[in-house]
């Protein structure tokens, strides 16, 4: 049981983990479309935004605050934040994850 980055956080799957904590962990995506490319990824399986109450609040707020923090720690001088948001907006995993795609000097 469990989504793909549910057995990913598992160690079922393997990944290249760079942070987790008690709230989410970050992975490389294994088809990066940057030269820094992370999920961070939610240990709550919540699909999507769509899917998100108001009580998640906190939890979204902690992963922008973590892709931030690992985009200070890898020196990026630019990147995006993207949630892809049901299959229609070009969400393939279901289990909410955030995109951080960064660039270096
Ligand atoms: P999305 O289209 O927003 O659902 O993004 C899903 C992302 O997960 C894509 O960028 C994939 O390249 C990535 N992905 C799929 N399978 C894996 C995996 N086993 N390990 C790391 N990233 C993955």
């Amino acid at each position: 049981m469990g989504t793909l980055f549910t057995k990913i956080m598992n160690g079922e799957i393997p990944s290249e983990m760079v942070y987790e904590d008690e709230v989410c962990v970050a992975f490389k995506d294994i088809h990066p479309k940057a030269p820094v490319h992370l999920l961070v990824v939610p240990r709550k399986e919540v699909v999507s935004v769509m899917e998100l109450k108001e009580g998640d609040g906190e939890m979204v707020g902690h992963l922008i605050f973590v892709a931030k923090g690992l985009a200070e720690e890898l020196g990026l001088v630019g990147y995006k934040l993207l949630f892809n948001v049901g299959e229609r907006g070009g969400q393939e995993v279901p289990h909410l994850h955030l995109h951080l795609m960064g660039w270096r000097e």
